[in-house]
């Protein structure tokens, strides 16, 4: 095996870049026709080959589009799970799980329902179409399956985009969390991507006593959290302090938004404390540890970076742009620092570090890069310096 390979440990890939539903912060239902695809039988036993000749830890389903739109998403996905390969998923939970689903669901290692919010209204204004009860039903027909048949149970975490219109029920949404078993609640940033319907729904774009309000809702859930041992990664949670203290001194806060591209539309998002100092680089070990696969053959080299790096749908194909003069260019300029691309130079989710500091350990799930986002987000040049010089406490 390659060189290349010798650290390759996850595939991350969907079944369909479509979605069922419409939520207003994400470009779907923008894309034209031919933007739009879903895995074929034969693509999929070429993935398969390459994860079992590549003796892959992890498969990573569902980075967009949703997995369980398809039919018989979960008969496929055994095979992959027969063959000892952990699995790992985000979900919308929107479509009642029938009892093969719930099954095959019951052995992944680590399932992120998309719920933003137990407010049935609210959360028909930004994720339309859905019905929370749903979501949670589902939820719990997987953790009763693994109840009844004596199996450990996934990590099981909801997940949500931090808008304007979740943060004045966060409070009581933890609650019902924490009611329900759930440990871990993840909230990302909300980014104004091209094509999604709605814009300023981010927190600290509210001014005044809006702003305020909200801020105080979010502080008032994380300390709920915490008092009752919820895991609560709020990657927004160091920009709104710095909002809060900025507000107090009579200072303007915020910078412009920064255009990024994805691998599903441009997106614009603060980046104020994503800009690397001089002698860095990132922690980041995605280009030799995952990638990312549409249906289409597109690979990324992780889940924030639009650049193709090639089109592979064979075993031979994906080896082939793993390979390729661009993998070699990102892994080359990361390792050194020189020449970093603007989307790893600006990345949100690799911390800083210092280019002569040996490589840290990276990559492990989703929630580990939401906890660099938490590290890095709202600090200012130096703080980032001094956090990047510390020891690493990342797994
Ligand atoms: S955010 Fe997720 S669930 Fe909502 S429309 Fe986009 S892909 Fe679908
Ligand atoms: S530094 Fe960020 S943008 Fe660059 S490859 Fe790593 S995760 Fe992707």
């Amino acid at each position: 095996m390659s060189d290349d390979f010798s650290r390759l440990k996850r595939i991350n890939f969907i079944n369909t870049n479509r979605c069922n539903l419409r939520c207003v912060y994400c470009p779907q239902g923008s894309h034209p026709d031919e933007y739009h695809a879903d895995l074929t039988p034969e693509f999929f036993e070429e993935i398969f080959g390459f994860i079992l000749d590549h003796k892959l830890e992890e498969a990573g389903f569902g980075y967009y589009g949703e997995l369980t739109m398809i039919d018989d998403w979960w008969k496929p996905i055994r095979r992959i799970l027969d063959a000892g390969v952990k699995a790992i998923a985000t979900t919308n939970g929107s479509t009642l799980l029938s009892p093969e689903e719930v099954a095959t669901f019951a052995r992944f290692r680590y399932i992120e329902w998309s719920i933003d919010t137990h407010d049935v209204e609210i959360l028909k204004k930004v994720r339309k179409k859905v019905d929370v009860r749903t979501i949670v039903h589902n939820f719990h027909l997987v953790r009763a399956y693994c109840l009844l048949h004596d199996l450990p149970l996934p990590d099981l975490a909801w997940t949500g985009v931090l808008t304007i219109n979740v943060a004045e029920t966060l409070p009581e949404f933890v609650a019902y969390a924490l009611s329900c078993g759930v440990k871990t609640l993840n909230f990302n940033e909300v980014g104004i991507y091209d094509g999604a319907v709605a814009r300023g729904l981010n927190i600290v774009d509210q001014e005044g006593e809006e702003f305020e309000r909200a801020a105080s809702k979010v502080e008032e859930a994380v300390r709920l959290a915490a008092r009752h041992g919820i895991v609560m990664n709020m990657a927004e949670m160091p920009r709104i302090q710095a909002k809060r203290d900025a507000m107090r001194r009579g200072d303007s806060f915020g910078q412009p938004l920064k255009r990024h591209s994805t691998p599903v539309a441009d997106c614009y998002i603060h980046n104020e404390a994503a800009i690397l100092p001089e002698g860095y680089t990132r922690a980041c070990a995605s280009p030799w540890e995952e990638f990312y696969l549409d249906p289409k053959g597109q690979v990324f080299a992780c889940c924030t970076r639009g650049e193709v790096m090639g089109i592979a749908k064979t075993k031979a194909e994906i080896e082939g742009v793993l390979k390729n003069e661009k993998y070699q260019k990102l892994r080359h300029s990361l390792k050194t620092g020189v020449d970093l691309d603007s989307a790893c130079a600006n990345c949100l989710i690799r911390a800083a570090v210092p280019v002569e500091q040996p490589e840290r350990k990276s990559t492990g799930t989703a929630r580990w890069w939401r906890r660099l986002k938490i590290r890095n987000a709202g600090d200012d040049v130096e703080t980032r310096a001094k956090k990047a010089a510390a020891p690493a406490t990342v797994e």
